[in-house]
């Protein structure tokens, strides 16, 4: 089937993926999007962006009220392109800075700050539009587009994810990268705003012992089911 036909038939799905840290739900959704040709959007990359301001600007990312005090400052914009997705914050691009370390381990505690999630929230809203679309994240299916035709709960052992993580960056200490994904996780799930959640009516897939050609296949399929 052509891109054309593929995309006449899904012009206005959306499908949700969430999961754990390090599940392959970037490198899924893209692939997934590619095949379908849907746009692609990286809601993570929209927490990270805020962040990386965050701590430009000097502000104290665990002072609660000086996150949500600022939350509505940055311009933050995402390109939904799939093979080429981008992110840039006031008009530059961030999308290398934003995996850095001293991101990764602000993310979480501003990401639990109700303000920040109400902003995101608007401009995912906003990119998803009329659909068409791969949404990854932690709480698509649930808050921010329960009415997905297509949700996927992705999980993988940690160990698995770590592995992986450490290998897409190029590092070797795997421990470090799985106490690092394991304390996002914890953080995620635990916060009182759209926690990190199996959404109603998901379908939970396992990546653990699968390809990402699988998973990807799988996700392909549920959604030819639901467009029969
Ligand atoms: O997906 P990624 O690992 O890049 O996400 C980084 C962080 O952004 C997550 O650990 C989580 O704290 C936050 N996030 C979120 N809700 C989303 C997507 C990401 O809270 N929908």
């Amino acid at each position: 089937m052509s891109t054309a036909d593929s995309t006449a038939q899904t012009g206005s799905l959306v499908i949700a993926v969430d999961g754990t840290s390090g599940s392959g739900k970037s490198s899924t959704s893209r692939g997934v999007a590619d095949r379908l040709g849907l746009r692609y959007l990286d809601t993570g990359a929209m927490f990270r962006a805020m962040t990386w301001w965050l701590l430009r600007e000097g502000i104290d990312v665990g002072d609660t009220a000086a996150v949500a005090a600022a939350a509505g400052r940055p311009v933050i914009e995402s390109g939904t392109d799939p093979l080429a997705p981008t992110i840039t914050v006031d008009g530059i691009d961030v999308s290398v800075e934003i995996r850095g370390d001293d991101v990764n381990a602000a993310v979480s505690p501003v990401s639990a700050v109700p303000e920040v999630r109400a902003r995101l929230l608007d401009l995912q809203r906003e990119a998803i539009g009329s659909g068409g679309i791969v949404v990854e994240g932690r709480d698509i299916g649930s808050v921010v587009w329960p009415q997905a035709e297509v949700k996927v709960y992705l999980s993988a052992d940690p160990d698995a994810r770590a592995q992986r993580r450490t290998a897409e960056q190029g590092g070797t200490d795997v421990a470090s990268t799985q106490q690092s994904l394991l304390e996002r996780d914890r953080i995620d799930s635990g916060r009182a705003t759209a926690p990190l959640t199996m959404a109603e009516g998901a379908v939970h897939v396992d990546s653990t012992h699968l390809s990402l050609a699988e998973v990807i296949d799988r996700i392909v399929e549920l959604a030819q089911e639901r467009r029969a």
